[in-house]
């Protein structure tokens, strides 16, 4: 029997995608400048079903990469030469809900906002919400540790998920974590969410999830510039109070969104910020009053409460809908995702707008500020020639903006291929060689996502530069890889 017979034996037929037509729908994920046609695809609908295809594939020493709603940014599934596509999107079941004790059981394909939709009724929420959240998957979500707008708050996937079922590279079943507070032993969950689909497929996830805030506030203010709507962002979270969340948008961000999405923000504002202040109402009242005098003293031009829950939500779905808004003023963008201390955002901000000046790309600022999380995004036309080499080269010297300030390469989309050859820049060798071995002790073959993340790997423990043998290969424990 062929390849594709083999796996199509596992999941099905019409689940096992061979065609090559068929496979161009999964050549890319949002990193869309970089392509590679998969050799198969396979969307299996169980985790035995997953266990099953890891152990075909590991026979046919074909590389695997999992696939969740394909929303990356950093180009994690992105497809290798020869591999197999394992995807999520069958496995949407919700398995189990336990209000009591704030837990839910569910499948990895399942989309984030589902997850609130579904607790909606009962007054419930789940809380990390990526802007993509609407497509992006809980598996692709525990993989990336994706963060929100809320995330400043109430933390990251990391702080959400309690247990995970996952698939290792030898088709073993693993349960990790638990339901029920403080795990004993290491906290191996906590290993694998953010691991980038480098040490296993997941294939359930528990998440705990919080109750619905009594009151939410939001507030819009306008800035003459990023400068004082930065200094507002640092002093409010100086102050002690932790707004839910709160977005800085710059010039170019706003005419996007506006022309997108029609809110009636102002065009000549220099920045603005979007903050939810969350809680119990009395205290709402008096962080946002609080908040709002500081605002004022920072230089605030204008400050608006919504009118009504219709307008609060399309301010929020303006600043959500901000990445793709882009396509209203520039034909393609590239997103960067770059961290830095939160009191040096102004200062960051004005390097950017440097280095906007000085390589002539027009360079747009959307971003969870009270994360210091950035998220520049570069315009250019890929009809020019070389523009979209240029434009990489003007995003990866932001990335040592960012570095130089103390920060790092990324807040929340990942290393993924995209960055891997920039972890030289911000790890030593040793730290390098350390995530390996915590790599290598789930995945010792490198089977999931081997190009991804670390820079040229030739076996675990292996350093850049000339070869070295490794003390296991020395040792006859392994062949040199
Ligand atoms: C418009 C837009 C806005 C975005 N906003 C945000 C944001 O606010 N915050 C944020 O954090 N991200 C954001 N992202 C990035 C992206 O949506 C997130 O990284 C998301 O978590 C990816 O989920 P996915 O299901 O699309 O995963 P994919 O892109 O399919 O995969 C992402 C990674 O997870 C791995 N993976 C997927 N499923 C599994 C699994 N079951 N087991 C093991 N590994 C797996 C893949 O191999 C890959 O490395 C945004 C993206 C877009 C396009």
């Amino acid at each position: 029997m062929n390849v594709p017979g083999r796996f199509a034996k596992i999941v099905g037929r019409e689940n096992c995608i061979s065609d090559p037509a068929e496979l161009r729908v999964y050549e890319c994920d949002g990193l869309t400048g970089t392509r590679v046609r998969p050799a198969l695809v396979v969307l299996p609908a169980s985790t035995a079903e997953v266990s099953r295809c890891v152990k075909l594939a590991q026979e046919l020493a074909m590389p695997i990469v999992p696939r969740g709603s394909g929303t990356g940014l950093s180009g994690g599934s992105l497809p290798i030469e020869g591999a197999l596509v394992i995807g999520m999107s069958r496995m949407r079941k919700i398995l189990n809900v336990d209000l009591e004790n704030r837990r839910m059981r569910l499948q990895p394909g399942v989309i984030n906002l589902d997850v609130s939709k579904h607790l909606e009724p009962a007054g419930y929420y789940y809380a990390p919400d990526p802007s993509s959240q609407s497509v992006c998957s809980i598996g692709g979500n525990v993989a990336e540790n994706s963060g929100g707008a809320h995330c400043l708050k109430y933390g990251f996937t990391v702080n959400h998920v309690v247990a995970l079922t996952m698939v290792l590279a030898g088709g073993e079943i693993v349960e990790i974590g638990s339901a029920a507070p403080d795990a004993t032993g290491y906290d191996l969950t906590s290993a694998v969410v953010g691991s980038e689909g480098l040490l296993g497929i997941v294939t359930e996830v528990v998440v705990r999830f919080l109750r619905k805030p009594q009151s939410t506030r939001t507030v819009f203010a306008t800035f003459p510039s990023t400068d004082e709507a930065g200094e507002a962002v640092s002093r409010i979270i100086a102050a002690g109070i932790v707004p839910a969340a709160i977005e800085m948008m710059d010039r170019l961000a706003i005419e996007a969104i506006v022309a997108a999405t029609g809110v009636d923000w102002p065009l000549d504002a220099g920045a603005a910020l979007l903050m939810d202040v969350d809680g119990i109402s009395a205290e709402v009242e008096h962080c946002a009053r609080a908040a709002i005098a500081i605002l004022r003293e920072c230089g605030a031009i204008e400050i608006r409460d919504p009118r009504n829950e219709s307008e609060r939500l399309l301010m929020w779905k303006g600043r959500k809908g901000a990445f793709a808004a882009m396509g209203r003023i520039s034909p393609n963008y590239y997103v960067q995702d770059g961290v830095i201390p939160r009191s040096d955002i102004a200062a960051v901000l004005r390097e950017i707008a440097e280095l906007s000046r000085s390589s002539g790309f027009r360079i747009a600022n959307v971003f969870h500020a009270g994360d210091g999380n950035l998220h520049p995004l570069v315009l250019y036309d890929e009809h020019v020639a070389g523009e979209s080499e240029r434009a990489e080269h003007v995003a990866t010297e932001i990335l040592r903006i960012c570095m130089r300030h103390g920060g790092s390469i990324t807040g929340e989309h990942g290393v993924g291929a995209d960055k891997a050859a920039y972890m030289g820049e911000l790890f030593a060798d040793d730290d390098l060689e350390t995530m390996n071995f915590v790599r290598c002790a789930f995945d010792p073959s490198r089977t999931f996502n081997p190009t991804k993340v670390f820079p040229t790997p030739r076996l675990c423990g292996d350093r850049p530069g000339a070869y070295v043998p490794h003390a296991t290969e020395s040792a006859g424990a392994v062949g040199r890889g």
